[in-house]
């Protein structure tokens, strides 16, 4: 197929805005641009102008009727194969043309070719070759801030320039300039035009009009022919052949580097993003840091004290076991059961607890009062024999305290635990002090100073378990380390061979369940406070990031315009959230270790940190990050690129 075809064709071309009473902002426009033409389009402000160049350049599909880009049906692309026919097809300049304030000037004339994927000694050639048409060669390393109104539209040209684009998009590009600004910006546009690109500019500027091959003008939406017209030299289409051949195709040699660099490109801006605006990226890395460092505190914790319960009960759980006896078994009963149990193989000692029930008990300094400050007593009261008191290595102040409680004729005495001892009114020793405990009196023989093996003892009054009648009690059962399984299955049958079944037995290797259900009960505790900060930290990030995509429309609809895809502004605000997760994990994980080492430390624990957490913590960082950033990305994916026009 030969011939000549239009480079741009629209038949009978309408776009529609409003929703229940529509209106036409172009209506049926009918215009063809050949191959190296210079157009101009004129017309009152609200007219269509913008409109028809959104159209025009694909960056806006809500239109009906035709149009053929080098005759190619545009309508029957799908969109990442408009944005790459844009991308390869279009340079766009516009009014106020954003620049990014933090960027070089270079590098944001290279973003149309950095959003393709070339290479960086291509874009390196390429955008000194188009800062140099624009003459902003000198500018290259200035950051675009820096740059006055006049440069920064002509920076906008050399954007365009940089990608080779075969048609010039602009819009009213000399609105904001003064003269001298912009002739010069009009003598690069006929320069570019006079190499053989197509160039389309709307303007208001009349000397701007005089220059176009044609002029276009627009009134109410309606595309009238040539106010002014002057044979044209049309260039032959410079490419003939099948039609899908005309649009640029993935370029299947080196799409791997290509896409390689895509991504680079995307991680890179992502990382200007968050570094350009430090203060932002503080306060979002702040809120990750804080939640990790919950986390990773919370597990340092919790496994901490398990490993020091833990300690604690493996000693119990190697030589220990008690007996359950019921309450009315009679004195006689019980001490015969305490010798047969004694009798069994690697029993080292028997000695009885029993604990009464503090109604029963109602311990107090005085008959008459629940204690000093009329508050009730709040600790415990156990009885005791003195096997029990030598098997849980009770130390007693003075010393002998321990074995006058034990002796036959010592008759109704108490040893007071340190820590209650204070609040019986009970002084250190205890001399000639009174308690009171089921309303009889007990003389103080003696504090306990410490009891390793049964530290409730601290906190609790201790009377002979022979002045009180028959109470339900156990016998603490001590054995040789490592025989506490065997002795707890030996009892049962050495006390009723009848009916063993009926002797309860425990070892406080059962205990071991209980510590592991206890530290269940404990990280699950942490585990959801620290989710909830995270939740926290993911919904203030995500809030911060959405309210970004706002501020950041012009940046991303001019991408779009050159050609980065929806999934592309999608993956840059992912690899924000990312950026963002991570270097709040990294954070957090320093801070949370620090916190549960320094716990641990004044707690007086050996700090125990699960690897996995830590291992864990930057994985959970990076997750969340990009949980966060996903409704801003979904948001800044579907920025229209047209509002990088207005
Ligand atoms: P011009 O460029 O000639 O000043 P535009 O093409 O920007 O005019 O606008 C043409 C008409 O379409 C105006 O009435 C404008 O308000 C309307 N318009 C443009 N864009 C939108 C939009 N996104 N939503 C609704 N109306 C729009």
């Amino acid at each position: 197929m030969t011939g000549t075809i239009p480079q741009l064709s629209l038949q009978q071309v309408s776009r529609r805005y409003g929703t229940d009473r529509q209106w036409f902002a172009v209506r049926q426009a009918t215009l063809e641009v050949e191959h190296g033409e210079f157009v101009a389009i004129i017309g009152p402000s609200g007219s269509g102008k913008s409109t028809l160049l959104n159209i025009m350049g694909l960056l806006d599909n809500s239109w009906e009727g035709c149009f053929e880009v080098d005759g190619v049906q545009v309508n029957k692309l799908s969109s990442p194969e408009r944005d790459r026919l844009r991308s390869r097809m279009f340079g766009f300049v516009f009014q106020s043309s954003y620049a990014n304030p933090y960027e070089s000037t270079a590098r944001n004339a290279a973003l149309g070719l950095a959003i393709r994927g070339e290479s960086l000694d291509y874009q390196g050639v390429e955008v000194s070759r188009a800062l140099e048409t624009v003459g902003l060669s000198g500018k290259a390393s200035s950051l675009a801030r820096n740059l006055s109104g006049g440069e920064r539209q002509r920076l906008a040209l050399a954007r365009a320039v940089a990608t080779n684009p075969q048609v010039i998009l602009a819009d009213e590009p000399t609105g904001n300039l003064d003269s001298s600004s912009t002739s010069k910006v009009l003598e690069l546009l006929k320069e570019l035009n006079q190499r053989g690109t197509t160039v389309i500019v709307i303007t208001h500027d009349p000397a701007v009009a005089e220059h176009a091959d044609r002029v276009i003008e627009v009134r109410d939406g309606v595309v009238t022919e040539p106010v002014k017209g002057r044979q044209v030299q049309v260039r032959q289409a410079p490419i003939d052949g099948p039609i899908q051949e005309r649009i640029p195709a993935r370029q299947d040699q080196g799409i791997l580097i290509r896409t390689t660099r895509r991504w680079q490109e995307r991680i890179l801006r992502a990382i200007n993003n968050v570094s350009s605006r430090p203060l932002r990226s503080a306060t979002l890395v702040a809120a990750f840091t804080i939640a990790i460092a919950g986390m990773i505190t919370a597990s340092g914790i919790g496994a901490s004290a398990s490993q020091q319960i833990s300690d604690r009960l493996a000693s119990a759980a190697l030589d220990e076991v008690r007996v359950e006896v019921l309450s009315g078994t009679s004195r006689e009963e019980r001490l015969n059961r305490a010798q047969t149990i004694k009798g069994l193989a690697h029993v080292t000692n028997v000695g009885e607890i029993a604990s009464i029930d503090a109604s029963q008990a109602r311990t107090s300094r005085l008959a008459q009062f629940q204690s000093v400050d009329g508050k009730a007593f709040p600790g415990s009261t156990v009885a005791v024999d003195e096997a029990a008191l030598s098997l849980f290595e009770v130390e007693t102040f003075p010393p002998q305290a321990a074995k006058l409680f034990g002796s036959e004729d010592a008759g109704k005495v108490a040893l007071v635990g340190e820590a209650v001892s204070e609040r019986l009114g009970v002084q250190w020793g205890g001399f000639g002090a009174e308690v009171w405990v089921s309303g009889t009196p007990y003389s103080v023989i003696g504090t306990i100073s410490s009891a390793p093996r049964a530290q409730n003892l601290a906190t609790s009054v201790v009377i002979p378990i022979s002045a009180i009648s028959n109470p339900a009690s156990q016998l603490v059962v001590r054995t040789d380390i490592g025989f506490s399984a065997g002795v707890a299955e030996a009892i049962p049958l050495a006390l009723s061979p009848a009916a063993p079944a009926e002797v309860a037995v425990s070892t406080t290797g059962d205990l071991r369940n209980l510590r592991i259900g206890v530290s269940q009960d404990l990280d699950g505790l942490l585990n959801s406070i620290s989710i909830a900060l995270l939740g926290l930290a993911v919904l203030s990030a995500s809030s911060a990031m959405f309210l970004s995509v706002q501020t950041r429309i012009q940046e991303l609809a001019l991408s779009r315009a050159l050609g980065l895809s929806q999934s592309g502004v999608a993956a840059i605000f992912i690899w924000e959230g990312i950026i963002v997760g991570f270097a709040g994990s990294i954070a957090g994980l320093s801070v949370g270790l620090v916190a549960s080492v320094g716990v641990s430390a004044a707690q007086g624990w050996t700090a125990v940190m699960p690897w996995s957490a830590v291992a864990l913590a930057p994985l959970v960082g990076v997750v969340s990050g990009a949980v966060s950033a996903f409704l801003p990305a979904v948001r800044a994916a579907r920025i229209d690129p047209a509002e990088a026009i207005r």
